[in-house]
């Protein structure tokens, strides 16, 4: 059977050819092509494209009016297995600024930028080599690193922003970022941005203090995959383990078999299960072990209102998690 990696070569090598034929198309149709090349007017918001809705209402929070983002994985999405469309290549032709997390999380989008003729348009990623993070190693297992692949790619976890903290250093390079492509409005950018690293140090308190009010033998859990460890040592929980190592890979009996053994041996609260992810592997463990699923917690995307913004699902993330466990 051909990897995962390869199916997706392949279909971006077909997509590269239906891509540059539309492209070919546009410049015949004379008002397409007008329309693509005019120069932006000073008013226009800036274009960008981000991997998950994370990352989007991140810039959209910090850039305001001046800035149009949209995300390719989409809500509810799943960003590591995300398979890309011609649209998404696309959409990332017209963008000024392309936004992804790194570390691993969203590296299909490197082919995706090669497709869509974008290795001009600059591209920030918001987790790599950030001052002040202490990094947590991935337990996932990796494939084995591809040439030009980053080689934090396999060995670092790349969920920081579920610690708020962090979150805020995502924001100051987001608007770092704005005001490069965009500098005219980069002292409007400072602005919105510190309003908004003031709101997100809030949240942060709020999580904490009420955190605060889990017992300590009730701070262990076990979640669906490897998203939480930031959320955890930045909140004061421990991640026992997960259910799955990689999404997209089914856990054997044995490894299920290994982990009921586990959460009764070492006395875990709660599984975490995720809003992005199927429920009932969870559930059907949670029952044998005894212990309760807390339902709906949002990692990799953002929620159903009123959990469609990052603040929104962290706070919905806390409340459910303290329902579960003080
Ligand atoms: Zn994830």
């Amino acid at each position: 059977l051909p990897s995962p990696r390869i199916t997706l070569r392949h279909n971006l090598i077909r997509w590269r050819l239906t891509a540059a034929a539309c492209l070919a198309l546009a410049l015949v149709v004379p008002g397409t092509a007008a329309a693509q090349t005019s120069a932006p007017s000073p008013s226009d918001p800036v274009q960008v494209v981000a991997t998950t809705t994370v990352l989007a209402d991140l810039v959209a929070q910090t850039g305001g009016a001046l800035v149009s983002v949209s995300s390719l994985v989409p809500r509810g999405g799943e960003v590591h297995t995300f398979d890309p469309s011609p649209e998404d290549a696309f959409r990332l032709a017209d963008a000024d600024l392309i936004v992804m997390n790194g570390l691993g999380l969203d590296e299909w989008l490197r082919e995706l930028i090669d497709v869509a003729g974008a290795s001009s348009t600059p591209v920030i990623e918001l987790a790599e080599d950030l001052p002040g993070v202490t990094y947590l190693a991935s337990e996932a297992q990796g494939e084995e690193p591809h040439p030009g692949e980053s080689p934090h790619a396999d060995g670092t976890n790349p969920h920081l922003w579920l610690n708020v903290a962090y979150a805020q250093l995502y924001v100051d390079r987001i608007r770092d970022a704005l005001a490069m492509v965009d500098p005219e409005h980069s002292a409007d950018y400072a602005a919105s941005s510190a309003t908004y690293r003031d709101r997100l140090g809030v949240l942060d308190s709020e999580i904490r203090n009420q955190l605060a009010a889990i017992p300590a033998e009730r701070r262990r859990v076990v979640s669906y995959h490897e998203a939480f460890p930031y959320f955890a040592a930045a909140y004061g929980l421990e991640i026992v383990s997960t259910l799955i190592q990689n999404p997209g890979q089914e856990p054997s009996a044995a490894d299920l078999a290994a982990l009921i053994e586990q959460i009764r041996a070492v006395g875990v609260s709660a599984i975490f299960a995720e809003g992005q992810f199927p429920e009932d592997l969870a559930t059907t463990i949670a029952a044998e072990a005894g212990i309760p699923v807390v339902s709906g917690l949002h990692s990799d995307s953002v929620g159903d209102p009123p959990a469609d913004t990052y603040e929104g699902m962290m706070r919905e993330n806390h409340r459910l998690v303290v329902e579960a466990l003080a």
